[in-house]
C-alpha cells in the first residue's frame, strides 16, 4: 500500500529525518514511536506532502504509483487521507459541515447518496457525532474534535490513514474510545501508519512498528516483539 524509501525531510540547516524506509501493507496497522522530536510528525508531513516549512528527498510510493508526481489534492482522491496532530477542524463550521468538507472531493464528481450514506456511516461508527450534528465544532470537547477530525478524514474513503498523536491531550477514557473506534476502522480494511507518544497503546494495537531515534529507525518488527524488546520496554514503556 505506501511504501516510502529514503526520505528526509530539512528544516533549514535541521535533518529531523535522515534517510528512512518503511512500509504499511494492504489492511495493516503500523505504528511509528519515538520521543519528542524524533521526526514522527515530520515523516508523516512528507508523506502527506503537506511539509511547508521544510525540504524532503526521497520516494514515497501509494499502491506502486510515486506521489511526487501528483499534485496535493489528487493525494486524497489517491486514497490517502491525514489527521494531523491538533486536529485542525473548521471550528466555526457545524459538525455536519466539517464531515462534509471531507468529502469535498467527491461532492465534485456529484456522488451525492453516496455523500449522505457516507455520513450515515461515520454518524454509526461515532455516534456523539451524530448527536453534535449541528453543534459548532469549535465548541466540541478536545476528545469529541479528536472524532470529528477521523470522521472528516474517512469521509474521504481512504485506503491509507495517517494518524498523528489520536491521543494527545486527551482524558484516559476518551483515548480508550478513540482506539476503539481507530480498531474499528482497521478492521473495515483500511491500511494505517499510527504516530503516537503512548508506545504501549500504539503497538497494541498495531501488528508491526517502526521507533524512531533521532531522525533515523532505530529498530522495526512485529509489535509483540517490540513490546517485549528490553531497549522499547526501558525507553518507551517506561519500565
Ligand atoms: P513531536 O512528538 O514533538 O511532534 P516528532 O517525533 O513528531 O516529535 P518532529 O515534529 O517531526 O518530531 O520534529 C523533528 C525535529 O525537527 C525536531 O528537532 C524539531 O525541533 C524539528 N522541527 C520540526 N518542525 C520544524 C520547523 N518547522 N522548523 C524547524 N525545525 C523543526
Amino acid at each position: 500500500m505506501l511504501e516510502v524509501r529514503g526520505l528526509e525531510v530539512h528544516y533549514g540547516g535541521i535533518a529531523a529525518v535522515q534517510g528512512i524506509d518503511l512500509t504499511v501493507a494492504a489492511g495493516e496497522t503500523v505504528a511509528l514511536i519515538g520521543a519528542n522530536g524524533a521526526g514522527k510528525s515530520s515523516t508523516l508531513k512528507a508523506i502527506a506532502r503537506i511539509l511547508h516549512d521544510g525540504t524532503t528527498q526521497g520516494r514515497v510510493r501509494l499502491c506502486g504509483e510515486d506521489l511526487a508526481t501528483l499534485p496535493t489534492h489528487r493525494l486524497i482522491a489517491r486514497g490517502l487521507a491525514l489527521v494531523p496532530e491538533g486536529r485542525g477542524i473548521f471550528t466555526r463550521l457545524s459538525v455536519a459541515e466539517n464531515l462534509l468538507m471531507g468529502a469535498y472531493a467527491r461532492q465534485r464528481r456529484g456522488s451525492k447518496p453516496a455523500i449522505r450514506a457516507d455520513l450515515e456511516r461515520i454518524y454509526g461508527l461515532l455516534p456523539r457525532l451524530a448527536e453534535r450534528e449541528r453543534q459548532l465544532a469549535g465548541t466540541l470537547s478536545g476528545g469529541e474534535q479528536q472524532m470529528l477530525a477521523l470522521g472528516r478524514a474517512l469521509m474521504g474513503q481512504p485506503r491509507l490513514l495517517l494518524l498523528d498523536e489520536p491521543s494527545m491531550g486527551l482524558a484516559p477514557l476518551m483515548v480508550q474510545k478513540i482506539f476503539e473506534v481507530i480498531r474499528n476502522v482497521a478492521a473495515s480494511g483500511v491500511s494505517i501508519l499510527l504516530v503516537e507518544q503512548n508506545a504501549r497503546l500504539a503497538l497494541e494495537t498495531a501488528s508491526r512498528g517502526y521507533v524512531m531515534e533521532s531522525g533515523r529507525v532505530s529498530l522495526s518488527g512485529d509489535a509483540a516483539s517490540l513490546l517485549a524488546d528490553p531497549r522499547v520496554r526501558a525507553a518507551y514503556l517506561g519500565e
